[in-house]
């Protein structure tokens, strides 16, 4: 079922307006500085259909830990949401932190609905008519305390929410799309800045696909590749454009954009929760992944010794990156990230023929069947490749499979047909 994420700045009334949306009092705390609000889903219903709400939380820009715990949840919610509602309040009209917010929001290509709240009056409406300046459309003045254009909202919603779940395989031409994400001071400017002599200008229009002025064309092993938001990278604007809850919304939106990500991590420094982070991210948006350990200059046998040991422990979920050992600053093994670009790409699009998939899987469960459970083993009656960026595929089976068996499969399909450097989904279809 459809998400709908609701995002905006502590107090613009973020949950009286969830409230207002699932028409009923629900234990929907509200905006507390110093309380920070788990992401929670509520099931909402209007004209018919069904959806979900997921109330972001506010946040603190000046309160570091909690602006990254919130961020995180923002990130997720706006990665995962199908439209995204964008709160501000009307009677203070959209401030610095909005227009900040909204330029990430843009980034995530995502249908945002703007809400001009705590609209009580015909008075304040005409106020909130300057909130078009924001370049998100119409804003939709709302009281969600009284529920003043609280229909109308949901009708836009409901506009707003895909038909059905489709499924867009035919790529748009031109460079490919890299998202270079990793936390501020990873080395993703200096690297960037070896690719700078080579860089071209950035044009409007190349080979039928719109290049976003923050983005940059660059030259990489004798290809052009699109580096998505780097903007913020060139004029090393990073910290003083604000929080982190910026920087992450960004990291979310150029993954978003992108088609392979690389992730730069420091190999002199441990892998960090914030590097989880952003590596979690890049596989729940089911991008190509390439892992870039940078300032290898750095790294001694002492070090090597522990970062072998916390690759094994940390990297463990996602065996099938591709990892590069870089120096961003020496330029060691900076050649080898457009082969490791090219080969990413090509799993994340690799379409296995439906005949060769069900032979190598007839194969696979003679050799290894399922175990019993009950006295009986579900089986796999066959497999077919649902999609491509990622490849999806689905079994259909006679009952549900034990997650054990259902990893087995996956190592197993990867070792057959490679996906290196790209996430694969499975999904089981028991038969009814
Ligand atoms: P960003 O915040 O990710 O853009 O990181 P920067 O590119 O600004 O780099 C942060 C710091 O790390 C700077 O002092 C760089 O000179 C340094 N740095 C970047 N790459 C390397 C590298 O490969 N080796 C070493 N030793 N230092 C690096």
């Amino acid at each position: 079922q459809p998400v709908v994420a609701v995002v905006g700045r502590p107090n613009v009334g973020k949950s009286t307006l969830v409230n207002r949306i699932i028409g009923r009092r629900q234990a929907v705390v509200e905006d507390t500085p110093g309380v920070t609000r788990d992401r929670v889903p509520y099931d909402a219903q209007w004209n018919g259909r069904s959806f979900t709400v997921v109330d972001t939380g506010g946040w603190e820009p000046d309160a570091k830990d909690r602006a990254a715990a919130i961020a995180a949840q923002a990130e997720t919610a706006v990665l995962t949401a199908d439209v995204v509602i964008f709160v501000v309040d009307a009677m203070v009209g959209s401030t610095d932190v909005d227009e900040a917010a909204v330029r990430m929001l843009r980034r995530s290509a995502k249908p945002v609905i703007l809400v001009a709240n705590k609209t009580d009056n015909s008075a304040i409406e005409l106020e909130a008519t300057s909130l078009w300046s924001l370049g998100l459309g119409e804003p939709h003045p709302v009281s969600a305390l009284h529920g003043r254009g609280s229909g109308e909202l949901l009708d836009a919603i409901l506009d707003a929410l895909p038909e059905a779940p489709k499924i867009v395989e035919n790529r748009p031409r031109g460079p490919r799309r890299v998202a270079l994400v990793g936390r501020p001071n990873v080395g993703k400017s200096s690297l960037l800045n070896r690719f700078s002599g080579e860089e071209r200008a950035v044009v409007d229009s190349v080979a039928g696909t719109t290049v976003d002025p923050v983005d940059s064309l660059v030259e990489i092993g004798g290809e052009t590749w699109q580096l998505v938001d780097t903007a913020g990278l060139r004029k090393r604007v990073g910290k003083a454009s604000g929080t982190e809850y910026y920087a992450s919304l960004r990291t979310a939106g150029a993954i978003e954009a992108a088609e392979v990500a690389v992730v730069l991590l420091d190999s002199s420094e441990p892998i960090s929760e914030q590097d989880q982070r952003i590596l979690t991210m890049v596989v729940e948006a089911g991008r190509a992944l390439v892992i870039a350990f940078n300032k290898w200059d750095l790294v001694d046998a002492d070090r090597r010794y522990y970062l072998d040991k916390e690759i094994d422990r940390e990297l463990r979920r996602i065996p099938w990156a591709i990892r590069l050992n870089l120096s961003a600053q020496t330029g060691r093994a900076v050649d080898k990230l457009a082969p490791a670009l090219r080969k990413a790409l090509a799993s994340w699009e690799t379409r296995v023929p439906t005949a060769q998939l069900n032979q190598w899987l007839t194969a696979l469960v003679q050799a290894t069947p399922h175990p019993v459970r009950g006295g009986r083993a579900p089986k796999i009656l066959f497999a077919t490749q649902a999609g491509v960026s990622p490849p999806r595929f689905v079994l259909f089976t006679t009952a549900p499979l034990d997650a054990g068996y259902q990893r087995f499969v996956e190592r197993k399909l990867r070792e057959e047909f490679g996906f290196e450097g790209s996430p694969v989904e499975i999904s089981v279809r028991p038969r009814k």
